[in-house]
């Protein structure tokens, strides 16, 4: 059932930051994954790039470990040392000039080049400014960017700014991997595939939509980088925001990637600025095996927040009335990422009031156990009368499309692949990330101004008690956390 793997063009792919987390915990193994299935063809070529002295046979010894640990199990030797084989390594430092001869050498003419920039922000501009004197960079090459990008709207302006001065904006692949997911692809192809939904998707039928990514880690080891964040910053801005424009925007005219990212834009563009009553922060307390947040990031007068909840609105015609909310948090009940939309009530029950109150809602589950579910209400089975119940109709990948759904590649890979077929529709474009983040800008200086201090709330449940209050007050409910 799962779809052809085509083998893409061939490329060379330098990986700034090869021996670093990212690169070794995500980029690789899913470039190994990827080989597996017969995605990348035989001359593909691999390059780590760091400022660490290794061999190409002692980088490739570093990244078998890491593939061991990362990689899919089980996989026989041969075909570990055949995709090791394709891996090469230059020492280089972003910010000196040895190093930059070697790469250049290494590149082969007639291969996509892509540049995948595993590095702090702020040598972004070095990497891109050598690409280019040591003509490295050719017009179609690529360059890939991780998350933060900026961290405000001012530091990502100026990000944008300078990789405009050595690469187009077509050449600018900005990973958010949340859109590399299986689901999220297809909540486009629900959405745009079907007659049944889209009549129905605005404010006349929407009662709201919420939008959950819940974490049962903490900030463990990146406390020190999440403490300048936050929630906000590292969640609701980048993923929770592009979630979002997916659930709102207008059908774009075709599925090509200006076309979907002119769409995503407005949607951010219509956001409402969100009132201070509406929102709500909080901080995880301590539990049996872990300590509190601000023990976490060593920082005892911390008020910088593991948890967000937020209620906007979307002022379009499309959407004028229907809130949406948003949350996210760390060592929340469980790991668990979805979207809800809720349907509004039918306008009269013919069953009486004792027949309660029921809503169709469409779940949109991004982890765990991928999938769709659509709620509908049925009359309970027996002899106990009209009695209404609400069950899920399942649309779970896995059982509607058999086993072999769960080798479909993971976010990285798949965005990883797309880079080299060219295909910008799952990046994000650099006008989106300025909307974005002139849009949460103004709720982080309100809470800076005011001196907010978050809400402490308990390890393992499922927020602080004000989130619980901003949607009794709607009368309304988040779904739980499980
Ligand atoms: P990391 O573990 O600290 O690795 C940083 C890498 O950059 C190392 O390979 C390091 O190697 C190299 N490096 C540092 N300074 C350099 C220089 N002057 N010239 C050349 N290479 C240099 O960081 P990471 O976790 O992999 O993250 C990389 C980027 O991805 C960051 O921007 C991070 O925010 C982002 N990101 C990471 C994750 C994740 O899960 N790790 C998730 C989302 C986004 P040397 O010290 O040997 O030079």
């Amino acid at each position: 059932m799962v779809s052809r793997v085509i083998p893409v063009e061939p490329f060379d792919l330098v990986i700034f930051g090869g021996t670093g987390d990212l690169a070794r915990r995500k980029i690789l193994p899913g470039l190994f994954r990827r080989f597996i299935a017969g995605q990348m063809p035989q001359d593909a070529q691999i390059i780590g790039a760091a400022r660490a002295e290794y061999d190409a046979d002692g980088y490739r010894q570093f990244i078998k470990q890491s593939l061991f640990e990362f990689g899919p199990k089980d996989v026989p030797n041969d075909v570990t040392e055949a995709f090791l084989s394709g891996l090469d390594y230059v020492a280089i430092d972003a910010k000196g000039t040895n190093g930059w001869p070697d790469l250049a050498a290494k590149m082969r003419d007639g291969h996509v080049r892509a540049f995948y920039f595993s590095v702090a922000p702020a040598l972004f501009g070095d990497l891109a400014e050598r690409l280019h004197s040591h003509d490295i960079a050719l017009p179609d090459s690529r360059i890939v960017v991780e998350k933060p990008f900026g961290h405000d709207l001012k530091s990502a302006r100026s990000l944008n700014a300078t990789l405009a001065q050595h690469f187009s904006e077509d050449q600018i692949y900005r990973i958010d991997h949340y859109l590399g997911k299986e689901t999220v692809q297809n909540l486009m192809a629900v959405r745009f595939g079907n007659m049944l939904f889209e009549p129905l998707w605005n404010a006349l039928y929407i009662d709201h939509v919420q939008i959950t990514v819940a974490e049962t880690v903490g900030v463990d080891g990146r406390g020190g980088y999440y403490d300048t964040s936050g929630a906000m910053r590292d969640m609701v801005q980048n993923h929770l925001m592009q979630l979002l424009c997916l659930i709102a925007m207008e059908p774009p005219a075709k599925f090509d990637p200006d076309a979907v990212r002119d769409e995503k834009l407005k949607v951010i563009r219509a956001l409402d600025p969100v009132s201070p009553h509406h929102l709500v922060r909080g901080q995880y307390g301590a539990s049996s095996d872990h300590p509190d947040y601000r023990a976490h990031v060593e920082n005892r007068r911390s008020r910088t927040e593991s948890y967000v909840a937020l209620k906007t609105h979307i002022s379009n015609w499309r959407w004028a009335g229907t809130p949406f909310y948003l949350r996210t948090g760390k060592r929340l009940r469980a790991r668990s990422s979805e979207i809800a939309v809720v349907f509004k009530e039918t306008p009269h029950s013919i069953f009486g009031p004792e027949a309660g109150s029921h809503r169709n809602a469409l779940i949109i589950r991004l982890q765990p156990d991928e999938g769709i579910t659509m709620d509908v209400t049925i009359k309970e089975p027996g002899p106990g009368g009209m009695r209404l119940i609400d069950v899920p109709l399942d649309m779970t990948f896995a059982e509607a499309l058999g086993p072999e759904v769960g080798e479909v590649p993971d976010a990285y890979e798949r965005l990883i692949m797309d880079v080299i077929r060219g295909n910008q529709t799952l990046f994000m474009r650099g006008d989106e990330v300025e909307a974005a983040w002139a849009w949460t800008d103004p709720i982080i200086n309100h809470w800076g101004e005011t001196k907010d201090v978050p809400k402490p709330y308990d390890a393992g449940g499922s927020g602080p008690e004000d989130a619980l209050m901003l949607m009794h007050r709607d009368d309304r409910k988040w779904r739980e956390i499980r």
